[in-house]
């Protein structure tokens, strides 16, 4: 029998779970359980993670765990138990399915659905920040290779299982042509390898505003962390039923799930909560750990319930619905229609073994990288670039002159515009004329160089190229 771990959390949490463990129950699930505590209680006792060490072991046994929604108390210094498990357990992937249950639940968006696919794990959620001078903080937006192939993959493996016709991608790199652009690269490639399923590629901004006015028109859409962190918001929120939502945090080895609303502390424990987001996290569940005929019987009972119009007060609207329903007279009614399918809403139908292993990642073979020269950053108070240009031209080398000085990309010598505001952060290029190698010592003297000058450096970025190919960018959006 298959052993995953439970927390019922804060709030609505114990109230939803007893729900979907009764559901699960009555659709004879074989399954056991490991409750842990986690969230409120753990936070306050002066554990930041909102996590007690001993749970760990539970949470990586059994690999599955299903988790109610935890209040974060108010006030500093708690870290997001969310981002933590996300990270420290590798959940690569966020998957969100948003569907509209067009006409028993009110939405502008009738045909709609769609699955929204998140990278989790890196770009700008790395969460790397740094000061550099008084004007300016710095954010790193980290992409790598495997974590575009990893996403990628899944999202194309995902839509082939489920018998999805399309996966779009969403990308900003006809700005970010080196981060975004490898998403975009990492895409095309992995596309190749699954003809029989369509692909598509938007820049971010009209793809979301499509996303927004025509939902219907997507099926999968797999994106870096940042959009994916806001879209996957706005398309479960414009299906309308956003409260009814689960979703899964999917990795190598393992997965959590969880509806994607909040503990609700103003209804807690007057089970009037709503108990359908764990429900559907419960039986994406059912579908990662290969149970997909249970997945696929609840998923129509719940259907048909709210075909039924049995509903909670938050769904509930005069004319549609028939019964104000409480939390558990909701998870009795999916009991009684275990079996039944829903007749104007589609009926779901899943493989009985929905499960699907991910390849492991294959690191490539090192690439030769060449040295071109490095960016510097000064800290520095003036306002003529010229006069910086000045002080800079004194640390060039015979094999590495100063090509540029930009200030937040924007190119202010040679030839810079008196009109361009410019802030105390400089971006200076040192760089070999032809790209010929040069080598970590020249940046070294002319690290000391500025020193000696007094150019006060506060980063540096070496300029590489990978198998003769540029591995940075020109500068102004190029
Ligand atoms: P919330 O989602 O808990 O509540 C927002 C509104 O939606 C409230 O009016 C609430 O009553 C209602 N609502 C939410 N879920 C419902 C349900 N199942 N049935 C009926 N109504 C429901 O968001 P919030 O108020 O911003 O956050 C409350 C707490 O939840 C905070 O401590 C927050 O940190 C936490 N939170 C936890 C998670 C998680 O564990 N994954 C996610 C979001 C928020």
């Amino acid at each position: 029998m298959k052993r995953i771990t439970i927390a019922k959390g804060d709030g609505i949490g114990p109230e939803i779970m007893n729900a979907t463990l009764k559901v699960l129950n009555a659709a004879g699930v074989a399954l056991e359980f490991d409750e842990i505590e986690i969230g409120e209680k753990v936070y306050l006792s002066g554990n930041t993670s909102g996590i007690p060490e001993d749970v760990w072991n539970t949470i990586r046994k059994n690999k599955v765990f299903l988790k109610a929604p935890i209040t974060t108390p108010q006030g500093g210094g708690y870290k997001s138990l969310n981002v933590t498990m996300r990270k420290t357990l590798g959940l690569f992937a966020n998957v969100r399915p948003c569907r509209s249950m067009h006409p028993f639940v009110a939405t502008k968006h009738p045909v709609m659905d769609t699955v929204i696919i998140r990278e989790n794990e890196e770009d700008l959620y790395a969460g790397i920040e740094h000061q550099q001078t008084d004007e300016v903080i710095q954010c790193l937006k980290l992409i790598s290779r495997p974590g575009c192939e990893k996403i990628v993959r899944y999202a194309f493996e995902y839509a082939k299982q489920y018998g999805r016709k399309k996966v779009s991608c969403f990308t900003k790199d006809n700005i970010m042509k080196q981060t975004d652009g490898l998403f975009h690269k990492v895409f095309n490639e992995v596309a190749a390898e699954y003809p029989e399923i369509e692909n598509e590629h938007w820049i971010i901004d009209i793809g979301a505003a499509k996303l927004a006015d025509t939902p219907e028109k997507f099926d999968v859409i797999v994106m870096p962390n940042l959009y994916g962190d806001v879209l996957s918001d706005i398309a479960a929120q414009i299906t309308g039923s956003v409260g009814l939502a689960g979703s899964a945090n999917i990795g190598q080895t393992c997965a959590m799930f969880e509806a994607i609303h909040g503990s609700a502390p103003d209804i807690a424990g007057k089970n009037m909560a709503n108990p359908s987001g764990l429900i559907n996290a419960a039986i994406m569940m059912l579908n990662h750990i290969g149970e997909g005929d249970a997945a696929e019987l609840i998923q129509n009972a719940w259907l048909k319930t709210i075909e039924d119009g049995v509903h909670t007060s938050d769904i509930y609207k005069e004319g549609v619905s028939k019964i104000v329903a409480t939390t558990s007279e909701f998870a009795d009614a999916i009991i009684n229609n275990l079996g039944k399918k829903p007749a104007k809403l589609t009926p779901v139908k899943f493989r009985a073994e929905q499960s699907f292993k991910m390849p492991t990642y294959q690191r490539r073979k090192q690439a030769t990288k060449a040295l071109h020269g490095v960016d510097v950053f000064a800290h520095w108070s003036g306002t003529n670039p010229e006069e910086l240009a000045t002080q800079l031209l004194k640390l060039e080398k015979e094999n590495i002159k100063l090509q540029m000085i930009t200030n937040r990309g924007v190119k202010v010598w040679p030839n810079g515009f008196e009109e361009t505001f410019c802030t105390d952060h400089w971006r200076c290029r040192f760089a070999s004329m032809d790209e010929t190698p040069i080598n970590k010592s020249d940046i070294v003297a002319i690290l000391a160089e500025s020193d000696k000058n007094g150019i006060d450096i506060v980063k540096t970025e070496n300029l590489y190229s990978f198998e003769g190919v540029r591995g940075y960018s020109l500068g102004q959006g190029q």
